[in-house]
This record gives structure tokens, sequence and C-alpha cells, in this order.
């Protein structure tokens, strides 16, 4: 095994695993198939979820999502398993840096190098409805 050859398609995996545990990224590695994107690329991400919705803003580093186990673990910034699908979901590049940033927060988030990302808790939205 060299590092060279590790380095590819689970990136994205292997960065998450720094923000959640094992049987949430299992669960989220079947979901990202079938999440699907209203915004997919860019700073700003929307997307639904097994009747979820997860927004994730680049630029203001926040993610919005409302299902209980986010709102448990929104205050220790771990992950729920519909934010990791989301995560995965996405192109792998745009993918990778988001993880990148969230393991990086959650390696580090009392030094104050990181800028931490806010988790905010929102009810579900229903567009139209
Ligand atoms: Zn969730």
């Amino acid at each position: 095994m060299t590092p060279a050859a590790a380095a590819g398609a689970d990136d994205v995996i292997t960065l998450l695993e720094a923000c959640t545990e094992a049987g949430r990224l299992k669960r989220a590695a079947k979901l990202a198939a079938s999440v699907s994107f209203l915004l997919g690329e860019g700073e700003l991400i929307i997307a639904a979820v097994a009747n979820y919705n997860v927004v994730i803003d680049i630029t203001a580093r926040r993610i919005q999502h409302g299902c209980r186990d986010f709102q448990g673990q929104a205050p220790s910034r771990r992950l729920c398993k519909h934010v990791a699908a989301t995560v995965l979901g996405l192109q792998e590049a745009l993918g990778r840096r988001i993880a990148a940033e969230l393991a990086e927060g959650a390696a580090a988030p009392a030094t104050g190098v990181v800028v931490p990302w806010s988790f905010e808790v929102i009810t579900r939205f229903t567009p139209g409805g």
C-alpha cells in the first residue's frame, strides 16, 4: 500500500471519517446515489435527501439541516448520514474540499486557525407548497 495509490476515490470518505462514525458513514454511502441536488455546484449546495433538505453554504461555512440526529450532533459538529451523503454525492473535487475543511475543524476546533463551520437546525421546507 503506497500513499500515492491510496489517494483517490475514497479520499472524501477518509476525510469524513474524522467528522462522523463508521456506521453513519456506511449508511451515508448508500444514500449518496439518491441525493437530488437543486444546486449541486458552486458555493451554495441545496439538496434533498430522504425527505430532508441539506443546505451547505461554503462561503459562510454553514450547514443547515433538520433531522433528529443532526440536532443531536450539531453542537459537536458531527455529521448525520444525510449531510455526509450530500457531501459524498457532490462532484469529487468539491466534496473533498468541503470534507477537508470539516475534517480540519473536527480535528482542531479550538486552535482558532480553522474557521469552524456552523451547524444550524432548520425545519423541512416544501417548495411551492
Ligand atoms: Zn440528517
